[in-house]
């Protein structure tokens, strides 16, 4: 009976042991934390790194967990008073201080995103093309309109645009519903130029604006996938055209919009515009007017402190996403 109750009492004691020495510290440390999983789990450090580093990652934390404690209006006040952007939705404005605290703590003396990931202008594309109101799942798409905005990444100024409608050629009668749909009228696509004429003064055009001539970085930037992986690649096949290598990898702007605000209002076009608390500016499922819109978005993010690199890529047909050669630094959010 004595030996149970030594076996029993030693049981408990080795226990309280574990208990003190693996739980109580992480819970004494996580109280900022636990209400902020995005916190420093990082090895890097913006300034200096080393100790002084930690100091101001554990400050971060603390930050972060603020914030994430305060009410929207709180939120909206505190980037009043920052002189920052008070509109989108709950998750928007918190990120945005956050962001804001991030690049204060850490990048103090420098402008945008610190990392070498960053372009100098953005090729923002939406391209229309024909359809019906049911597409079947074999609909040939045919591209329609080739709108291309380039957006400087610093001013966030568009300096210049492309554009072009193409003439389609296995169904060159726009169906009635694809006219009120996009804004296109027969009239537009019976004199424009067919896609592989098209594409060649986009080629031309992007080498006039130094693509491709290694004094500025460029990255194409859509909203989702499907403009490259659907539209360009069938209307390549199509035309027996090799698909052009600028077009190959790009930034997925919605892609970004998720990871980075995380809000529940959803990643349609107009959905990510609520969410920042703009409005659609022009007619929906014009490129043109949807490619603004994209760079409007793009413009947020970029403010907002996203690092838009190139997300996505097309292999053999096939979108494969890109993932950075390794994360510079994990205080994020
Ligand atoms: P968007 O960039 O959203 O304007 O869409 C690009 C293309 O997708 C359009 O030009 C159409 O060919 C097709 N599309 C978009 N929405 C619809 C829809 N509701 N019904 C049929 N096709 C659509
Ligand atoms: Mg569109």
């Amino acid at each position: 009976m004595l030996n149970e109750i030594v076996l029993v009492g030693g049981l408990i004691f080795v226990f309280t042991l574990l208990y003190l020495s693996f739980l109580l510290p992480s819970k004494m440390i996580g109280n900022e934390e636990d209400n902020d999983k995005e916190n420093t789990s990082t090895k890097t450090v913006g300034r200096g790194g080393g100790g002084a580093g930690d100091g101001v990652l554990r400050e971060l934390a603390l930050t972060n967990g603020q914030i994430n404690r305060m009410n929207k209006e709180e939120v909206r006040q505190k980037l009043e008073e920052l002189h920052l952007e008070t509109r989108g939705v709950k998750e928007v404005l918190k990120k945005r201080l956050k962001s804001y605290y991030k690049k204060e703590k850490l990048y103090p003396d420098v402008k945008l995103s610190p990392t070498p990931e960053r372009y100098d202008f953005l090729l923002v594309i939406d391209f229309e093309a024909t359809c019906m109101e049911e597409n079947p799942p074999d609909f040939q798409h045919e591209i329609i309109e080739f709108p291309i905005l380039l957006v400087n990444t610093e001013t966030l100024i568009v300096e210049d645009q492309f554009h072009s409608y193409c003439r389609p050629t296995i169904n060159p009668i726009l169906t009635p519903f694809c006219t009120k749909l996009t804004g296109i009228t027969q009239k537009m696509v019976d004199r424009a130029p067919e896609f592989p004429q098209v594409l060649e003064d986009v080629l031309d055009w992007m080498s006039s604006k130094g693509y491709g001539m290694g004094h500025s970085r460029y990255a194409v930037a859509t909203d989702g996938p499907w403009d490259m992986c659907r539209f360009l690649y069938q209307q390549c096949l199509h035309c027996g055209i090799p698909y052009p290598r600028p077009f190959r990898k790009w930034i997925n702007v919605k892609k970004h919009f998720a990871n980075f605000y995380q809000t529940k209002g959803g990643t349609k076009l107009q959905e990510m515009l609520a969410s920042l608390g703009l409005k659609f500016e022009g007619k929906p499922h014009s490129g043109r007017d949807d490619a603004v819109n994209i760079a409007r978005i793009a413009g947020r993010l970029i403010q907002d402190g996203c690092e838009l690199r190139v997300n996505e890529c097309l292999n053999n047909g096939r979108v494969e996403p890109v993932v950075p050669p390794r994360a510079k630094l994990s205080v994020s959010n």
